[in-house]
C-alpha cells in the first residue's frame, strides 16, 4: 500500500537521500545517538558555536526553517506533492511569561497564515509553550493553588480560549498536541470546553489522544456520550505517543500504577480500536491519524472503503512528522487521501529537545533496522539499479 520508494522520495534528490541515509544511520546506533545527544547538550551550555553544525544535518531534516517565513520554501515542495503543512512552533521548555505571549502570538500567526493558503490546512500548538509546567502538573492533580497559581491558570486558560476564537473566527482547524500524563488533566479539561464552545456546527478544535495510556479508549468512549448528549463535534488527533519511557520512569519512582501500556501490542490494538470507533462515528467525529505505522495507516485506508467514505473527506487526515514516513506521506497522498505533515519550526536552540525525541524514536531497539533507514537503503538500490 505504502512501499512505493520512488514515490516515496521522488522530490529528494540524491544528496537529499544521502544526507538522509547517514542522519538516520548515526542515530539509529544506540550508542551514537546517545553521545550526540550528550555532546550536544554540553555543548549548547557551554555556548559552544555548534548551531551551523546541527542546522545543516538534524534540523534540517526535521524542520522547515527559524521562522514562518522561512518555511515557505518547505511548504511549497511539499504541496507539489499535494501534501499539506501544519507549522509547529517547536520551542519547547520555556518558563516565563514573556515565552508564553510569544507562543502564543506566534500560533495565532500561524493560523492567519493557514487562513490565506489552502497548503496549510491545520494550526497546533503546544499547550506547554503557555504555562509553567508545574502550574500544569498542580491543576492536573487538584493541588491547591495560590493566588498567583490561580491567576497563572487563569491566564493559561484565556490564552488557549485566544486562540480557539482566532482558529474557530478564521476557519481553521487547530490540533492541541498531548503531553506528560501528569499534566494532561489540565489539558483536555480547557480542550473540552472550548470543543463545546466552538464545535458546534463543526470541529475545528482538535484534542490528541495518546493511546499508549491505558484508559484513552474508555475516555474516547465517553467523550463520544457527552458529545452526543450535549451536541457538539469532536475533533481527535490519535497519536501512540511520545513519552513513553518518562511515563514508565516516574510511575516507578513515585509507586503509582503506570498509566501507558507496557506491551506494544497493547498500545497498537487500541490505536486501531480507537481510528475504529472515530470512523464509525464520523457523523459527530473528525479525525486525523497522526502515525508512522504502516498497519494503522492500512487499516484506515480499509475503514474509509468499508464505509463508503470518499478519500478526500475533510473528515479524515492521514499525519506524519516532516522528515518521516514519506512513504506513508507521499504514495497516500498519490493514491488521493488527505494527507498534512507536522513542520516543525523555530531557534535551532530551543527546537532541540524537539530534535532528541526524532533521534530517540528512531534509534534501533535489539538491532533492527529504523523503517528509515531500511526505506532509503531500498531507495539507494533501487535508484543505483
Ligand atoms: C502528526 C503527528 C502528531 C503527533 N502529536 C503528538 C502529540 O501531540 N503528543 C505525543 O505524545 N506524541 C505526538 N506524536 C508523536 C507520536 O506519539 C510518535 O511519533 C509515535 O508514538 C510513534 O508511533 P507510531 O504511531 O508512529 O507507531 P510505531 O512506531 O509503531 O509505535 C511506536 C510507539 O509505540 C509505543 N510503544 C513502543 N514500545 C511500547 C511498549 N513496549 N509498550 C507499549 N507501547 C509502546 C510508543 O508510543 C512508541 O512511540 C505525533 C506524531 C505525529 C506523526
Amino acid at each position: 500500500m505504502f512501499d512505493n520508494t520512488k514515490v516515496a522520495f521522488e522530490d529528494k534528490t540524491d544528496k537529499d537521500l544521502n544526507r538522509a541515509y547517514f542522519l538516520f544511520k548515526a542515530i539509529s546506533n544506540p550508542f551514537i545517538s546517545k553521545t550526540l545527544t550528550v555532546f550536544v547538550k554540553i555543548a549548547i551550555f557551554f555556548r559552544f558555536p555548534i548551531s551551523g553544525l546541527i542546522k545543516a544535518t538534524v534540523y534540517k531534516h526535521f524542520c522547515g526553517g527559524t521562522t514562518i517565513e522561512n518555511s515557505q520554501e518547505t511548504i511549497d515542495k511539499l504541496w507539489e506533492a499535494h501534501i499539506g503543512t501544519i507549522l509547529d512552533f517547536s520551542a519547547e521548555g520555556k518558563e516565563n511569561e514573556e515565552d508564553f505571549n510569544r507562543a502564543m502570538n506566534e500560533t495565532i500567526a500561524s493560523i492567519k497564515k493557514a487562513k490565506t493558503e489552502s497548503s496549510i490546512p491545520f494550526s497546533v500548538f503546544k499547550p506547554t509553550g503557555l504555562a509553567k509546567f508545574s502550574l500544569l502538573e498542580k491543576i492536573s492533580n487538584n493541588s491547591e493553588l495560590s493566588e498567583g497559581e490561580k491567576f497563572g491558570q487563569d491566564t493559561f486558560e484565556s490564552r488557549i480560549e485566544n486562540i480557539c476564537k482566532t482558529a474557530a473566527d478564521n476557519k481553521v482547524p487547530l490540533f492541541i498536541d498531548a503531553e506528560e500524563s501528569w499534566i494532561q488533566n489540565a489539558i483536555d479539561d480547557i480542550t473540552i470546553r472550548m470543543m463545546k464552545k466552538f464545535n458546534q456546527k463543526e470541529a475545528w478544535i482538535f484534542n490528541t489522544l495518546q493511546l499508549y495510556r491505558n484508559d484513552r479508549v474508555k475516555h474516547l468512549e465517553e467523550l463520544l456520550i457527552t458529545a452526543r448528549e450535549e451536541n457538539f463535534f469532536i475533533g481527535l488527533k490519535l497519536v501512540r505517543g511520545a513519552y513513553h519511557e518518562q511515563e514508565i520512569e516516574r510511575a516507578k519512582e513515585e509507586g503509582y500504577d503506570c498509566p501507558v501500556h507496557l506491551r506494544k501490542e497493547d498500545t497498537d490494538s487500541d490505536y486501531n480500536q480507537a481510528l475504529t470507533l472515530c470512523i464509525e462515528n464520523i457523523d459527530i467525529v473528525s479525525v486525523c491519524a497522526g502515525t508512522h505505522n504502516e498497519e494503522s495507516s492500512a487499516l484506515l485506508v480499509e475503514l474509509l472503503e468499508k464505509h463508503n467514505i470518499s478519500k478526500d473527506d475533510k473528515r479524515v487526515y492521514f499525519s506524519q512528522l516532516l522528515g518521516m514516513s514519506d512513504h506513508i506521506s507521499y504514495n497516500a497522498a498519490k493514491k488521493g487521501f488527505n494527507v498534512v505533515k507536522y513542520v516543525p519550526y523555530g531557534p535551532v536552540k530551543d527546537v532541540l529537545p524537539y530534535l532528541v525525541r526524532r533521534a530517540k524514536e528512531n534509534t534501533s531497539i535489539a538491532g533492527q533496522m529504523s523503517r528509515e533507514l531500511s526505506n532509503i537503503i531500498q531507495e539507494k538500490q533501487r535508484r543505483k539499479s
